[in-house]
């Protein structure tokens, strides 16, 4: 008799696994981390957000939303349309104007 083999850790899969899981529970992990980091999505948003940079401190930036100043004290996001998350509209106040932020934070806005 053949010892039994080690079983993939993804309850109900009976694949046999070298590690933790089978080969394919295994490629799924790993996609999943790699959704979780967005790295092709986190650096073209970093790379376009840093491009406004120098105007946001020199206090000229305007909000796309409201069309007001955002001051070099105050934080500024890179904003999406609304209708379109992959494009990109233009600076906006980060704690007042970024819908998702402000979602995210809505305790810190009374
Ligand atoms: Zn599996
Ligand atoms: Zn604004």
């Amino acid at each position: 008799m053949p010892r039994a083999k080690r079983i993939c850790g993804k309850t109900g899969c009976p694949e046999a696994a070298a590690g933790r899981w089978c080969t394919k529970h295994n490629r799924e992990a790993d996609k999943a981390r790699g959704t979780s980091t967005e790295r092709g999505y986190g650096t073209q948003h970093q790379t376009l957000r840093r491009a406004f940079i120098p105007e946001h401190q020199a206090g000229t930036l305007i909000c796309w939303r409201c069309r007001e100043l955002i001051p070099a004290n105050e934080p500024f996001d890179l904003g999406h349309d609304d209708d379109d998350r992959t494009q990109y509209r233009g600076p906006e106040h980060a704690n007042r104007c970024n819908r998702s932020a402000a979602g995210k934070r809505a305790h810190q806005y009374d």
